[in-house]
């Protein structure tokens, strides 16, 4: 359930620190650990050997770190987060400083999200295709259903999102899942798959990756419910096909690893290899000072996490309305104890 308390605290708190420095990170994301219960094919994180976690003293050191350098979000990652037992004990931290939320496979959810969604304000379940598309691509048989249970047992305690990532596997499912996502009344957001080196190369065939892509603009314009804006897939379209980059601003995420090291410049750029555990530097100090501009034309990458805040504008009045005006309106709607007495979950 969402309070108002640490955002309206934090974004004082950021205005504040704000004044006489230009950049400061906006958005958190923590991978809590390595290892998952699933083997997605495309995914390097749990075949990793060098995972070493943090105590929950560590990673509540790790949170008022952050907290002090202005973060605002914090999202919460994995392998698969579920499988911390203390992570409960992590999410209260973590909701008493900032919006908070956590992204799961969705095998584990059933039985364990009533308690920790006492300390989340949004939960993304990860779907990559419908039924056996999707076992495929998670490579254990049975996850397509484990993460639907999961989604619906969810759906009565918070607002929960499919997120869906693109590979060349599940491209002729797009529309299935964007229907599904509206037919269990959540949203769903969309990224494109990226290579790692580390793992099987599953991103999408670009040529076909287009008319996806156009075919995504046209749902979210009718109205399903894709969080992602339409300038995101635009963008995507502009870069990757007609040479028009966008600006990339990776300062705004700040990416902690399991062992509590700052990932520099992004996530991607170093596929995850940490450097400089975040409560042993001065966050806004270093992020002054980091050669930020050399990434600025990079557009190797399309995720969501750098690439929709980097498009913010202000003066984007449709912009302004979907991610700040809605979002505030759901989140108030959501703080309030009023939603209960109409019904909204
Ligand atoms: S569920 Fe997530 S963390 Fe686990 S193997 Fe798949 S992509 Fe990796
Ligand atoms: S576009 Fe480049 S710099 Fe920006 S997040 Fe992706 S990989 Fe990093």
């Amino acid at each position: 359930m969402s309070t108002l308390k640490p955002m309206l605290l934090g974004n004082l708190k950021r205005a504040l620190l704000g004044l006489g420095v230009r950049k400061l990170p906006l958005i958190a994301g923590h991978k809590l650990l390595y290892t998952c219960n699933l083997r997605c094919r495309m995914c390097p994180f749990w075949r990793r050997k060098d995972e070493k976690l943090l105590s929950l003293e560590e990673e509540i050191l790790m949170l008022k770190s952050l907290e002090r350098a202005g973060v605002l979000f914090m999202g919460f990652e994995g392998g698969e987060p579920l499988l911390r037992k203390d992570l409960e004990q992590i999410l209260e931290e973590s909701y008493k400083r900032f919006y908070t939320s956590l992204v799961t496979n969705g095998w584990l959810l059933k039985d364990r999200v009533k308690r920790i969604s006492e300390y989340l304000d949004y939960l993304f379940v990860s779907i990559d295709g419908i039924g056996e598309v999707h076992d495929k691509i998670r490579g254990i048989s049975g996850s397509f259903e484990k993460a639907i249970e999961g989604i619906k047992e969810a759906k009565k305690y918070l607002p929960v999102s499919i997120s869906f990532t693109i590979t060349r596997e599940n491209m002729d499912q797009v529309k299935d899942v964007i229907e599904l996502s509206k037919k269990l009344d959540v949203k769903i957001s969309i990224q494109v798959e990226y290579d790692y080196t580390t793992a099987e190369k599953l991103s999408p065939d670009k040529k076909r990756l287009y008319q996806v892509l156009k075919l995504i603009i046209e749902l979210k314009k009718r109205g399903y419910p894709i969080i992602e804006s339409v300038d995101y897939f635009e963008a995507i379209i502009n870069s990757w096909y007609n040479n028009i980059p966008w600006k990339c601003k990776p300062w705004l995420t700040i990416n902690v690893d399991p062992q509590g090291k700052i990932v520099l410049p992004c996530y991607v750029l170093n596929e995850y290899s940490g450097n400089y555990k975040v409560w042993e530097v001065d966050i806004v100090k270093l992020w002054n000072s980091y050669p930020w501009s050399e990434y600025e034309s990079c557009n190797k990458c399309a995720l969501a996490c750098y690439l929709e805040p980097s498009l913010f504008k202000w003066s984007n009045s449709e912009m302004v309305k979907e991610k700040i005006i809605e979002n505030i309106g759901n989140y108030i709607y959501n703080a309030m104890p009023i939603k209960f007495l109409l019904g909204g979950k």
